[in-house]
This record gives C-alpha cells, sequence and structure tokens, in this order.
C-alpha cells in the first residue's frame, strides 16, 4: 500500500493504530478548524495526549502534509470502523464564512481524492448523504460542526469532479487532441495545430498536456510573462524542462498561446 506523490511534508503521527485491518474502501474530509500550515496540523498531531490524527492534511496555500501512512488507521472519525476503512483528510479553514476553505485547497483536495481512488482500486466516490456512501462526514459519527457547513455543501461537487477524473479516458491521437483544443475555445485555427503536433513533439507534449486537463475554475489574476507560465505549468507537473520551455515560450508565439490559456483555464490537473 502506498501513500500519495502529491505529498509536500511528512511527520507521522504516534496517534495511530498500525495496520489498519480492512481494506480502503472510503474517504472521510474533515475540516481543521482553523487555518493550520501542514506543518502546524503535524505538530498537533504529534500529541498522544491528543489522541487525534488523519491520515492526510491540506492547508490553504495547497501544501498536503501526511501523518499517518495509508496501511494504518488514522484516529479521526470517532468511529473505528469508518477510520479502518477510509483514507482521512483534514483540510485548512481560510477565515471565510461556514468554515471556508481556499479555492487552492478545495482543487487540491480533488486532486488528492483521484489520486486516493486510483492507487486503492476505488472506481467511483458515491455521495450518498449519509454514512452509507463511501464519501463520509464526522459528523455522521459523532456531535460535531465538522466538516463545517461550507465543505460539507461541496462533497456533491467533490465527488462529481473526482468521478470525472477517474472516468477520463486521456486523449492521445494528434486529431482528438486538437479537435478538443478547439471545442474548448482554446485555439482558432485547428489545421496550424495538426501540422504542428504532428512535426514537433513539444507542442505535441503541450498541446496534449492541456487537452487533457478538468476545465475547473478561471484564475482570477491571469499569467501574462512566460516566467510565470512556465513557472505554473512547472508546478503542476506538466513541464519539467523550465530551460527548455522558457526558451521555446520565447520564440514560438503559437506555443505561448496555447501555454498561456492552458495555465490561466485551469485551477488544478
Ligand atoms: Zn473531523
Amino acid at each position: 500500500m502506498s501513500n500519495s506523490s502529491l505529498v509536500d511534508f511528512t511527520l507521522i503521527s504516534p496517534n495511530s493504530t498500525n495496520p489498519r485491518n480492512k481494506k480502503i474502501s472510503k474517504i472521510t474530509i474533515h475540516h481543521m478548524a482553523g487555518n493550520l500550515t501542514v506543518e502546524k496540523c503535524g505538530e498537533v498531531f504529534q500529541n498522544k495526549k491528543r489522541q487525534v490524527s488523519s491520515n492526510y492534511g491540506v492547508g490553504t496555500d495547497g501544501r498536503v502534509g501526511l501523518y499517518v501512512e495509508e496501511k494504518n488507521r488514522s484516529w479521526a472519525s470517532a468511529n473505528r470502523d469508518n477510520d479502518n476503512m477510509a483514507v482521512t483528510i483534514e483540510v485548512a479553514n481560510d477565515g471565510g464564512a461556514n468554515w471556508h476553505v481556499s479555492d487552492v485547497a478545495l482543487a487540491k483536495t480533488i486532486e488528492l481524492c483521484t489520486d486516493i481512488c486510483k492507487r486503492n482500486g476505488i472506481k467511483r466516490l458515491n455521495f450518498t448523504g449519509d454514512k452509507t456512501g463511501n464519501l463520509t462526514m464526522h459528523r455522521y459519527f459523532a456531535a460535531t460542526a465538522c466538516p463545517g457547513d461550507y465543505l460539507a455543501s461541496n462533497f456533491p461537487y467533490i465527488a462529481d469532479e473526482v468521478n470525472k477524473r477517474l472516468t477520463q479516458k486521456e486523449l492521445t491521437a494528434t486529431p482528438e487532441i486538437v479537435e478538443c483544443l478547439q471545442k474548448r475555445g482554446i485555439i482558432t485555427n485547428p489545421g496550424l495545430w495538426n501540422v504542428k503536433c504532428e512535426s514537433d513533439i513539444n507542442a505535441y507534449w503541450l498541446a496534449r498536456k492541456i487537452a487533457n486537463l478538468t476545465k475547473n475554475k478561471e484564475r482570477s489574476a491571469k499569467l501574462e510573462s512566460v516566467n510565470d507560465i512556465v513557472r505554473e505549468l512547472n508546478y503542476r507537473g506538466i513541464m519539467t524542462d523550465s530551460m527548455l520551455w522558457l526558451s521555446l515560450l520565447e520564440k514560438d508565439k503559437d506555443l505561448y498561446w496555447l501555454a498561456n490559456k492552458g495555465c490561466n483555464m485551469t485551477v488544478n490537473l
């Protein structure tokens, strides 16, 4: 059993039962009831007296913490059965009303849930509004406000977005990629892009990555400079060789256009 590669910070908590005694089949999303960084949350879970932990945490900045390895049972939901079956995630509140969480944290939570489902063979996240589903809330098991009204109201959205990603087939053929980009209004000249993708491996790579992004939310502040665009696409794992892409985007206005559109249209992978 593996842990997520999305993890930015690890601090293993002593508060867990090792190993869990059931196969992972559920996810339980909690809120931190505060704007804790993943480091601070990890510190809280170091305290044995508190007897609490979660498998993962997501900060307001979208960073991910690992506190209890997936193979072990976290002490999160006041229900042994649930925690034996569930991977538990604590999400930071950004200070907004109704225990709001940031868009970045919400997007990262969706990405993390998708990753957990893929690695553990969970085909679909079913939100039923009660404990019979495999996306559960702390408040189903204890008298608590957790996960807060804002996150709770987003559970159907989270399940939908995860399921979209689980069923999405990756587009790999140039004509499908170009058609998809045209339909989404990212490009207007399919002839040009068909030729370009067939003759230029970097153009094909970028077009394929961007065509396979799931459109989520428009960014509020658009990224314009080549530096910012490359940094963003690099951060999202779309590009790995920053030097190469800095020079490609400086030289080629069509590639710049595609990269600009791609990084400004979507918040998450
Ligand atoms: Zn909770």
